[in-house]
């Protein structure tokens, strides 16, 4: 059976204006100074980190500073909670319904801590369409973490999925998609949605329209049942 697997961040919503600020706000917080946000996103995205504290980390040593990471964390989530709410929705509830109608199953891979995926969710009400999620919280070694493809196989394990598709933002995605390939060796499709940050990451499938991937995912979706009718008894 096949699943699509989405990303949160830069997939679903646009977190420029949230995580993006919360990373530059807590920097120059500890670091007295100002962080432009291009600085910020040069080093997530060249750097290919994918979780924000350690982004936050990166850019205050960047800058010649020093913070203990129990007090970033603290910081870091103080200032989010008061820019979460700029966050905008990227896929619209329609899209989701449209997919989730065609049969496949869907799951989310993100590096969000459980209560800020809860959060967006809810929030935009994509609670329902997804039948596993797999968030920062539930994958306790921190060296299991994306780009690492634990959390992508712990989501495909719990679908009961032997092939999938997966769609993401950034070079840590595609990083995690090919070495669940390797360590998995299951067969796994990186889609790149580039509607916000329009990098260049090789991809199965790219395209920043939201049109465009569903009828993408829509004819990925449609193949798996007609070849899963053929070893039907
Ligand atoms: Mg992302």
């Amino acid at each position: 059976m096949k699943a699509i697997i989405f990303d949160v961040d830069g997939v679903i919503v646009d977190v420029r204006e949230s995580y993006h600020y919360a990373i530059k706000e807590t920097a120059e917080f500890f670091l007295g100074q100002d962080v432009p946000v291009s600085v910020v996103k040069e080093i997530k995205f060249k750097k290919a980190i994918n979780n924000d504290w350690d982004v936050t980390y990166e850019v205050i040593k960047e800058f010649g500073g020093e913070v203990e990471y129990s007090e970033l964390v603290e910081k870091f989530t103080e200032i989010y909670e008061k820019l979460k709410y700029r966050e905008k929705q990227l896929l619209s509830v329609e899209f989701f319904k449209e997919l989730k109608s065609s049969g496949v199953p869907l799951g989310i891979v993100t590096g969000r801590p459980k209560g800020d995926l809860e959060f967006v969710l809810n929030r935009f009400n994509l609670r329902d369409f997804f039948d596993v999620t797999v968030d920062e919280d539930d994958v306790v070694d921190k060296n299991l973490r994306k780009p690492h493809p634990f959390p992508l196989h712990m989501c495909m394990e719990s679908l009961g999925a032997d092939m999938g598709i997966y769609v993401g933002d950034n070079n840590a995605d595609r990083e995690m998609v090919y070495f669940y390939r390797k360590i998995y060796g299951k067969p796994m499709k990186f889609v790149h949605f580039k509607r916000v940050v329009d990098i260049e990451v090789p991809a199965d499938f790219e395209t920043q329209s939201e049109e465009e991937l569903k009828s993408f995912l829509l004819g990925e979706a449609s193949r798996n049942l007609e070849g899963e009718r053929v070893y039907l008894p």
